[in-house]
């Protein structure tokens, strides 16, 4: 066959393994996405990445070097049912994992063979919870929503608060990252020059398994890396200390893997961009780094974090985390109401209410009657009611209660 038949069948079979498997991130497929329909975003993209391959090609510009750079993050988790609720230990834990890549503190970077091993840095970036929200009010920097979307896609819906997800912190001054139920990937990011409202990663569920890095791989797209194949049969990432490599490595190879003619060191498969298994990634390099600080210096698309308040001390305290409120989407619908002998309650939106009991009282509060809810349309009868006001009334595990007036006839 033809280099060119080659490299189409090469793409079928990754291709192919890649649809059959749970990708590990699909940052790619979204910019890709982005860029073809998208003219502004296009630009915008094109724009950031011109700016960092200046900075990254004259290094001795970046007045940023010296020191560390220190990204308040807030984590946005939507749930819907209780075991898609994170814990703060596991928010945690992301973040330990992260700054320990970062500042290269794993244990495990004693198995960066020999030939890469002077090629690895310590990034000097590190990831906190903020500490003050955009308005310097007091957070923890997690936020946990209930959302009624049970699967999430890559459609970043879950940015969006009018869409039943939760908006974004002022993105110019806060990591965003949204932990949901994504179907599919483990997770994808935007890249510096995307649409501002949409800026952040995402992570799905099964990425906080703490054997996952998924965190690490979609913080380093965030700061402008890419794929070490460079998303094409011996793509360029774009960085010139790591190896050309043909493409993506599955699972945990042991022994030199040698393509692109890289030969003798081989692909830098435990390179963090590349999709080797958590347990055997181990490194950045010194010029993803330089790439990655590149986005701070002035003019940059990620400058503007140096300059964030989300670190400092909060200057409005409250005891009580903020409270939103619950959306109205969220609110149950009655009808008919005034009714004769059905009346359909739909719990649609919110299907917390779903197995729990519902008590129907009259004016003076006497019970009269109650119901557990089966089914988000629950139809009540209240045909033997005598004609008058009543109430309903539930409270849910979330410590909500709900009170509605209806008339019967
Ligand atoms: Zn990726």
């Amino acid at each position: 066959m033809k280099a060119g038949q080659l490299r189409i069948v090469f793409f079928l079979l990754v291709f192919s393994a890649a649809v059959q498997a749970q990708e590990p991130c699909a940052t790619h497929l979204y910019s890709r996405a982005k860029l073809q329909t998208d003219a502004g975003q296009r630009l915008a993209i094109n724009r950031a990445e011109e700016f960092i391959r200046q900075v990254q090609a004259a290094p001795g510009t970046n007045r940023l070097e010296n020191g560390i750079i220190k990204i308040p993050v807030v984590f946005h988790n939507l749930y819907h049912t209780a075991d898609q609720k994170i814990t703060d230990a596991q928010v945690y834990a992301q973040l330990d994992m992260l700054n320990r890549a970062f500042r290269r503190r794993n244990a495990d970077t004693v198995n960066t063979p020999a030939v890469f091993r002077p090629l690895a840095a310590d990034c000097m970036i590190e990831f906190h919870l903020a500490t003050s929200d955009p308005g310097r009010r007091y957070t923890n920097g997690i936020i946990r929503k209930y959302s009624p979307v049970l699967k999430w896609t890559m459609d970043d819906r879950m940015k969006k608060s009018a869409e039943t997800g939760s908006d974004a912190w002022d993105p110019s001054k806060y990591l965003n990252i949204w932990v949901c139920n994504l179907e599919k990937f483990a997770g994808y990011s935007t890249l510096p020059g995307s649409d501002v409202s949409l800026d952040g990663i995402v992570l799905g569920l099964g990425a906080l398994n703490p054997s996952y890095e998924t965190i690490i791989h979609e913080a380093g797209h965030w700061l402008g890396l890419k794929h070490i194949w460079g998303d094409e049969y011996c793509g360029d990432d774009g960085v010139s200390d790591t190896p050309k490599q043909a493409a993506y490595t599955p699972g945990c190879p042991t022994t030199v893997r040698v393509t692109c003619g890289n030969g003798p060191a081989g692909d830098m498969y435990m390179n963090y961009m590349d999709f080797t298994a958590a347990a055997c990634t181990n490194l950045f390099t010194h010029g993803q780094k330089q790439r990655m600080w590149a986005s701070f210096a002035f003019g940059g698309p990620r400058h503007s974090l140096l300059e964030s308040a989300g670190l400092d001390k909060p200057l409005i305290q409250e005891s009580q985390p903020l409270d939103e409120g619950e959306p109205r989407w969220l609110e149950i619908r009655i009808f008919p109401n005034p009714v004769n002998s059905i009346l359909y309650l739909d719990f649609s939106y919110d299907a917390r209410w779903i197995g729990k009991r519902i008590y129907v009282t009259n004016v003076s509060g006497q019970q009269i009657t109650s119901e557990v809810v089966t089914s988000k349309i629950h139809s009540l009868n209240v045909d033997k009611l005598r004609p008058g006001i009543y109430f309903l009334a539930a409270n849910n595990d979330q410590g909500l209660s709900m009170r509605m007036k209806f008339v019967k006839l």
